[in-house]
């Protein structure tokens, strides 16, 4: 039996109700979070599965009446990294087959993230009818393109993100150029739809710089450069900090760097984090320089309003929700010129693009926006335009609800002609 309007969203590694900004839990996270909650509002019924990483967690997490947040048991519930989890995903296949039998029903689609979950949905559909669409994140192909040490999965990882895209239903892209990197690098057959993120247009842009500033206690003459993100190397914090040495502007009174993003102690981000604060030190800029940690939903709206310009300086970027935040906000972006960043900035519209690692290219980009608050402005305004037109969750959701709907017409179309052909 299966319930028409049910739907799983599967995240085993990125827990939709987990505090966001801090190690492996980023994009991906606020991605399942806010589709789920957007699609419940458009009349599903949205269960998120992700798997425990703490014996404290909650079995169930309701968000909305329509949409909740259910952990499953796979492997140790303690914190363990993606390139370390495959081998636990068996049993997080047996554990949802477990909970649909108690539930009664069987969904009728899964939306996967991440090519670990799309492992989990290409065995479920082994055993039950399904329709699959796919979202990867980050693809390999990609990724390994762009960091030094190839993890001990690369393989596995890579012959999965191809068998998913050659197979699965539907394959989301979440901005042409992953499109374009799914098809060059992963395989050229597929069926492919372009969605983008999104991002919360009424919480994001409704206060004005001054108002964020005094919250802040920042002074509203400050000229303000702001990064948020993982500690993560891909993330090219290292850029940034090396970019603002060569500003300048960086000597001016009240000129500050703010970095923000939390860490695991003892994790990876740790390290990553440790390593930026010592790059600070070695480049004496320590008196401009802040660590807030991690930014939570209420004050991250005010620091990308008190920012005079928010800098993704990432390696590699499949979509980089920190953009389409800040453009939301009113802040113009300096970006690497990299994936879905290509996309969202529009150069000398919304922001700048940059050689992604081009430290003078980043310093005079951030100057350029930093001595010219009018224009300044105009960026902030016209990236505001851009996110309302394109990037907020309502539409995002809307154009997923549309291809579910199309994809389960269909997949009853063809089930109805097998038992009429087999009658
Ligand atoms: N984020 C946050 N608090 C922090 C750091 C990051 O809420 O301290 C959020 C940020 O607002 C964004 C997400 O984490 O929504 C990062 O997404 P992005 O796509 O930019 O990067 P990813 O983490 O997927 O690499």
């Amino acid at each position: 039996m299966t319930h028409k309007n049910c739907i799983a969203l599967i995240s085993v590694d990125g827990d939709p109700a987990a505090e966001i900004g801090q190690e492996e839990a980023g994009g991906q996270n606020v991605y399942v979070r806010q589709v789920g909650y957007a699609l419940a509002q458009q009349g599903w019924q949205v269960d998120m599965f992700t798997r425990y990483s703490s014996p404290q967690q909650a079995a169930i997490v309701q968000h909305s009446p329509n949409c909740r947040t259910i952990r499953l048991k796979a492997g140790p519930a303690e914190f363990i990294g993606r390139d370390d989890l495959f081998d636990y995903l068996p049993e997080f296949v047996t554990e949802f087959q477990n909970f649909q039998q108690i539930q009664g029903f069987q969904y009728p689609l899964i939306h996967t993230n991440y090519w670990l979950s799309s492992w989990v949905g290409m065995e479920l559909k082994k055993h039950q009818p399904l329709v699959q669409v796919h979202t990867y994140h980050s693809l390999g192909a990609v990724k390994y393109n762009t960091i030094a040490n190839i993890p001990a999965i690369a393989n596995q990882r890579l012959a999965i993100e191809k068998a998913c895209l050659e197979t699965v239903d539907r394959v989301i892209a979440t901005s042409p150029q992953e499109h374009e990197h799914m098809q060059t690098f992963v395989s050229t057959k597929g069926q492919i739809d372009v969605i983008p993120c999104g991002t919360d247009v009424e919480r994001f842009g409704r206060v004005e710089r001054s108002a964020a500033r005094k919250a802040l206690l920042i002074a509203s003459d400050a000229k303000v450069v702001f990064y948020v993100g993982r500690f993560d190397p891909r993330k090219g914090i290292e850029t940034l900090v090396r970019a603002i040495a060569k500003s300048k502007l960086r000597d001016q009174a009240n000129f500050q760097l703010i970095i923000g993003g939390g860490c695991r102690p003892g994790g990876s981000d740790d390290l990553e984090r440790k390593r930026i604060q010592n790059i600070v030190a070695e480049l004496k800029l320590e008196d401009y320089t802040t660590f807030p940690g991690r930014l939570d939903d209420a004050v991250m709206p005010l620091y990308y309003a008190a920012a005079d310009v928010c800098v993704v300086p990432s390696h590699y970027e499949p979509f980089g929700l920190v953009a389409i935040e800040a453009m939301a906000s009113k802040t113009p972006v300096v970006a690497s010129n990299v994936g879905g960043l290509q996309f969202t900035v529009v150069p000398e519209v919304t922001g700048l693009l940059v050689t992604p690692k081009d430290e003078v290219g980043f310093a005079t980009a951030i100057d350029r926006i930093l001595t010219n608050p009018t224009w300044r402005d105009q960026l902030g305004e016209a990236g505001r335009q851009r996110v309302e037109i394109a990037f907020s969750w309502e539409s995002v959701a809307y154009r997923l609800n549309l291809l579910y709907t199309h994809l389960l017409a269909q997949s009853s179309a063809t089930s109805e002609s097998q038992t009429q052909a087999a009658a």
